[in-house]
């Protein structure tokens, strides 16, 4: 899968290291062809190469509009060497293999940063230079495609490495650099137009990823909205299997995103958990001993909020379990997969839509989240950050039993898809109080307080849950106030991150109101 690189042509507008780049090449004995500016630039300091306005036996024209756009070009760029018929028309037309293409285009971004006006932001637009990319790295069979001027060093490395060859996997590895140069490159031409002429409509605003769908509206009835798919096979909503009801709005895939995302923290084998969502929060989430007692168990610890919810299963939705969730108004189902006698029962629900997805997304596995703020993107990697028993700080006189460290263990998965600030209270691996997204972390310790409260009213308990509950905070409680509330609320032992100015301070309270502390060393924030 070697292939040698005889012949070359270059095209750059950055001319950063191109001299040194041609003499490179040259030294290699590779013959050069180029275009105007950049076969000048080269001859000028000693390089010898040729022109591609010879080798094409038309000039440059139309101000360097059409330069390559040429069979001469274009065939020794696309033709298969070992292809007898391609071999046979470039042997009749005359056409010489192109083994190398280094192209960098017209810098159409830095016209736009310097706010180059509309007839300058057109001449920017490079078009010889992305059809040349795009057909050498079709052809990367045969040819090595460079679209960056920082490639050009591990370039010369693979010729060194290969007697003057480059390798499969390297023409690969640069035929997907290359596309997604000109995939960049093109958005960013679509999206100043889109600026230009004010399109506000965001299906027609180009992002990275397929359309998959469009809505009525997005996450408010006046806001246009469209679902995008990146192609990744992650287990979730974008890749489910819909099974029925109607289509999935904007707010529903976003909850049902957070809702998977979340029952994906509780692996199969480790028994059912059921989590069911409002708001991209969770109002209850719990494992059991059967599916339907898991679902019964995330139900009962915010009935009220509850309905109107998305549920998500760790595990195949059974017939049992489908018949509970029916009881109330439901939204979304999804689970890895469903029954048939499961799909029986929801048929007769029409509005409830049932997704199934095949398994459980990998929760340590890498990506990417991207939020979009006025005039940008922050751009993370995903929080698939684990804690095991061994990153565990036990800080305080009493220690955890087994019991509780269990309760602890899932308090803190559940508090790391809760929004900030985040409090949760569990009990026998169900939550039975979840304060989510406040500007204070006392705030949502009595929010979980209180709704552990509500839940022994509505269930008819004798005593609020969260007496002898575990308590997770997302992270480090900076004052021991939150810590104290959840001790009066009746919690017996914490997990958190530890991490605070003031660990000392809080420490001592968890100590004098005699619970159990354990530091994770890591933190959940999510917002
Ligand atoms: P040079 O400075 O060598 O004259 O031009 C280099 C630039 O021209 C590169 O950015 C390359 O992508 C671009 N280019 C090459 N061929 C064509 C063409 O046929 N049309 C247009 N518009 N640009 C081209």
């Amino acid at each position: 899968d070697l292939h040698p690189v005889r012949r070359a042509l270059i095209s750059v507008s950055d001319k950063t290291g191109l001299v040194d780049l041609g003499k490179a090449l040259e030294g290699r004995g590779v013959e050069i062809l180029s275009t105007g500016g950049s076969a000048k630039a080269l001859r000028d300091a000693g390089v010898a190469v040729k022109d591609v306005s010879e080798v094409t036996k038309f000039p440059e024209m139309m101000d360097g509009r059409v330069k390559t756009l040429h069979p001469m070009v274009h065939g020794g760029l696309l033709a298969l060497r070992d292809n007898d018929d391609h071999i046979a028309a470039m042997e009749e037309h005359g056409i010489g293999g192109i083994d190398l293409l280094v192209v960098n285009l017209y810098p159409f971004e830095a016209a736009l940063a310097r706010g180059a006006d509309y007839d300058e932001m057109i001449e920017n637009i490079d078009i010889g230079g992305p059809a040349m990319i795009r057909a050498a790295a079709k052809n990367h069979g045969f040819v090595t495609t460079i679209v960056d001027v920082e490639d050009y060093d591990a370039l010369l490395a693979e010729l060194d490495a290969n007697d003057g060859q480059t390798s499969h996997a390297f023409r690969q590895r640069h035929a997907q650099i290359a596309y997604a140069r000109t995939g960049a490159y093109d958005a960013a031409v679509s999206g100043w137009m889109a600026e230009a002429i004010g399109e506000a409509n965001p299906r027609r605003r180009v992002v990275a990823g397929a359309l998959k769908q469009t809505m009525r509206y997005g996450e408010n009835p006046h806001q246009d909205a469209a679902f995008y798919v990146d192609g990744s096979e992650r287990e979730g909503v974008a890749t489910a299997e819909v099974h029925q009801g109607k289509a999935l709005s904007y707010n529903n895939i976003n909850d049902t995103d957070a809702a998977f995302e979340l029952v994906s923290e509780f692996r199969p084998e480790d028994g059912p958990a059921v989590a069911i969502i409002k708001h991209a929060n969770p109002s209850g989430v719990a494992r059991g001993d059967s599916l339907l007692d898991a679902y019964q168990k995330a139900f009962d610890c915010d009935r009220t909020s509850a309905f109107g919810g998305i549920v998500a299963l760790n595990q195949p939705l059974d017939a049992d379990t489908a018949k509970a969730i029916t009881e109330i108004f439901t939204e979304v189902v999804i689970a890895p997969g469903a029954s048939d006698e499961a799909k029986e029962i929801f048929a007769a629900k029409k509005n409830l839509r049932l997704l199934t997805t095949g398994g459980l997304p990998d929760n340590r596995a890498g990506g990417q989240t991207i939020r979009q703020v006025a005039g940008g993107y922050l751009f993370q990697n995903k929080d698939n950050g684990f804690i095991g028993m061994d990153d565990l700080r036990v800080v305080t006189e009493k220690a955890p039993t087994d019991a509780q460290m269990e309760d602890l263990l899932f308090a803190w998965k559940v508090a790391k898809h809760v929004k900030s600030n985040a409090i949760v209270y569990v009990k026998d691996k169900a939550t039975v109080g979840v304060g989510a997204g406040q500007m204070s972390r006392l705030d949502s310790a009595l929010i979980a307080a209180a709704k552990a409260q509500r839940m022994a009213d509505q269930i008819g308990l004798d005593q609020s849950p969260a007496i002898g509950s575990a308590v997770a905070s997302d992270a480090f409680f900076p004052f021991p106030d939150g810590l104290l509330e959840a001790a009066q609320a009746g919690a017996t032992c914490v997990i958190q991150p530890g991490g605070s100015m003031r660990d000392d301070e809080v420490i001592a309270a968890a100590n004098e109101a005699g619970l159990a502390m354990v530091f994770t060393g890591m933190r959940h924030f999510r917002h």
